[in-house]
């Protein structure tokens, strides 16, 4: 049936699809334009296009925000390796090391070292929101992303809590485990495998041949850090370790982020135009 210039399908089978924004299910209204439960064109949901250009824009730009998040806590990282190198370097020349220096230094390592794990925590927990896209076949994916977020928050905030209490044989128990948890190559590996499988998903569905290249890179940098970690690498040289876990996973996260959040935000702005009720 063509009705204004648009083709409406009463056919049943492809009826049975729920609404891809809502959810509900479009059998029982054959012949309207638009779901009646949140508005949104029923073509849009017929078409079965799952290409970030007709995905909800409001979606895409929190997840362009809390990739955002993503690179500024790998961001920190580099800022604490890059004032802990300048440190030691200033501490082999002591007599002109001000004190005033030395506190710079100190702290511009140390509170964005004990940042990092916290703000990827939250970043991953922003990433498990739910599209709301029907069928939902992201709920393993979300659900994995979230335990990782809040695991990897609530062992840095609760590192970050015992390193100030006072010592006992149960404390630097704990403290021991804690600092063990949280060093590489762990948190690492788990946020490469999360945020890489997330991007690549993104480079599909947006159509970037780049971020599909890109969205590896991390995924790469941790296989080599694993491979240091495993063998004892670092007993060699401990820049070995620095140049991989602070310098180029952090950046590699970084540089997959940015391209991510530029093919979101085109993506989001095309959706905008696409994402509608029909008149
Ligand atoms: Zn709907």
């Amino acid at each position: 049936m063509r009705a204004g210039g648009t083709i409406l399908i009463s056919d049943k089978h492809a009826r049975m699809k729920p609404c891809v924004r809502c959810g509900y299910s479009l059998t029982r209204i054959a012949d309207a334009r638009n779901c009646p439960e949140c508005g949104l064109a029923v073509r849009i949901t017929l078409a079965g296009n799952s290409g970030l250009e007709w995905s909800s824009p409001g979606w895409q730009r929190f997840m362009a925000f809390a990739f955002g998040v993503l690179a500024f806590g790998s961001l920190c990282k580099v800022v604490a390796s890059a004032a802990d190198l300048t440190l030691r370097l200033a501490l082999r020349d002591l007599h002109r090391l001000t004190t005033k220096v030395f506190l710079v230094l100190y702290w511009t390592r140390r509170v964005p070292n004990d940042a990092w794990p916290i703000i990827t925590g939250i970043a991953l927990c922003l990433l498990a929101k739910h599209e709301r896209r029907y069928p939902d076949r992201s709920r393993i994916s979300r659900r994995l992303t979230l335990a990782a977020g809040i695991g990897l928050l609530m062992l840095s905030v609760l590192h970050l809590i015992v390193v100030q209490l006072e010592d006992g044989p149960t404390i630097a128990w704990v403290r021991y485990y804690l600092w063990r948890t949280l060093l590489p190559p762990w948190p690492q590996v788990v946020i490469a495998i999360l945020s890489c499988a997330m991007s690549l998903e993104f480079a599909r569905r947006g159509h970037s041949r780049w971020l599909k290249k890109l969205s590896q890179l991390p995924l790469w940098a941790a296989a080599a850090g694993t491979v240091i970690w495993f063998f004892d690498l670092d007993q060699f040289s401990w820049w070995l370790r620095t140049i991989v876990w602070d310098w180029l996973f952090p950046l590699s996260i970084i540089s997959m982020s940015i391209l991510t959040i530029h093919v979101l935000r085109v993506s989001a702005r095309e959706a905008t135009a696409n994402w509608v009720s029909d008149a």
